[in-house]
């Protein structure tokens, strides 16, 4: 899936001063002073260059605090004014596109609700047209690389070139101990279909929790990210939505100052590759244990039925048989034979305890 669309370089429009772009602020605008001084603390920290700031927030059910409005994007101006910072909020519909611009906001982004809906994002990208308004575009909810692109290529053409996309982690249905998977190998694939673009990653909303914000914020760095996207707040534990992972501009400037920033070596292919990989041996992992247990299933039946039919645990014969076989196996595969024994007595003892604990059970 291949992308004609050429995105302006970030470096070509945002003087990055060696540093990833950085944008903070809080996940909604919640009154003016929360805000403002929200944006004096963070202004403090020379690497946060952007302050974003939620206005709309429609929430998965009504009722609950569902952002500020307009009135927001008058406070929002009266921060930039106060600190020099840029300014971004999220937009969702054509409306605020027009709000937004009328206010002064820097930089627009797509949420990753709209996203998800093509004619949401057509309709947006129509009021782009003729603004030239730098444009970000968040990751759709779920894990659809073309739906990204799709949003992407619609924003493009409506004539923006200053384009970033922002991985924010997508919705999946396994436990993990994120609020949304990184599934890193999905924005390294946008960046091999789109070259140029930016990504900035957005830790907050992957993690979900403040504790695992800056291993994901240096993970992004070492995958040649572009940039972060962090949630601050003045006081996170009374914010109205997104308190869990929402940090203060102290700790923000902690994580930002504890961040390495390597020295970028000009070989992302090298990067892409060894992250491609790693996820195939995350898969093969889980496929390996998946089995094992499946193994132990299997190995606890036998232990039943064994002792239904008063037979020793242990037989042998049959130990000498599985060494035998796996060993000649597992040499063909190319694999060592003293790893090989030692994995297999390693599985064999722990089968044995397994069917030994049965047998303590039953009598
Ligand atoms: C946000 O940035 O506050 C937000 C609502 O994010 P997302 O669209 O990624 O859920
Ligand atoms: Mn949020």
């Amino acid at each position: 899936m291949g992308s004609n669309i050429e995105i302006l370089p970030l470096e070509a429009w945002f003087n990055l001063n060696n540093f990833p772009l950085v944008i903070s602020g809080p996940c909604s605008a919640e009154s003016h002073e929360q805000l403002m001084s929200t944006a004096k603390e963070i202004a403090k920290i020379p690497q946060v260059r952007v302050l974003r700031a939620g206005i709309w927030k429609p929430r998965t059910r009504p009722g609950e605090f569902e952002g500020v409005g307009e009135e927001g994007l008058k406070w929002l101006f009266d921060a930039k004014r106060a600190t020099g910072l840029l300014t971004t909020v999220e937009v969702a519909e054509p409306a605020h596109v027009e709000m937004a611009l009328k206010h002064g906001v820097d930089i627009l982004w797509l949420g990753a609700r709209t996203v998800v809906n093509p004619f949401s994002v057509q309709a947006i990208a129509e009021t782009l047209k003729g603004t030239h308004v730098p444009v970000m575009v968040k990751n759709p909810v779920s894990p659809d690389l073309k739906l990204w692109v799709g949003a992407i290529e619609r924003v493009y053409g409506a004539g923006i070139t200053k384009i970033i996309a922002i991985h924010r982690g997508f919705h999946y249905f396994k436990k993990s101990p994120f609020r949304n998977a990184p599934m890193w190998e999905i924005p390294i694939e946008l960046k091999r279909t789109i070259p140029n673009i930016p990504i900035v990653v957005d830790p907050s909303h992957i993690c979900g929790r403040r504790s695992l914000l800056e291993e994901i914020s240096q993970k992004a760095l070492d995958l040649e990210m572009d940039g972060l996207m962090i949630e601050s707040h003045i006081n996170p534990a009374t914010a109205k939505t997104d308190a869990a992972q929402q940090v203060s501009p102290a700790q923000l400037k902690t994580l930002l100052d504890n961040l390495v920033v390597r020295e970028r070596q000009g070989n992302p292919e090298f990067q892409n590759k060894l992250e491609e990989l790693r996820t195939e041996i995350d898969k093969l992992d889980g496929e390996m244990l998946e089995i094992l247990a499946k193994r132990m299933d299997i190995i606890n039946e036998i232990g039943d039925y064994k002792i239904e039919n008063d037979i020793t645990i242990l037989q042998m014969k049959r130990w000498a048989g599985i060494i035998e076989d796996r060993l000649s196996i597992g040499t063909n595969l190319g694999l060592d034979k003293e790893f090989l024994l030692n994995l297999l007595k390693l599985i064999h003892t722990e089968s044995i305890k397994k069917q030994e604990k049965r047998f303590k059970q039953s009598v």
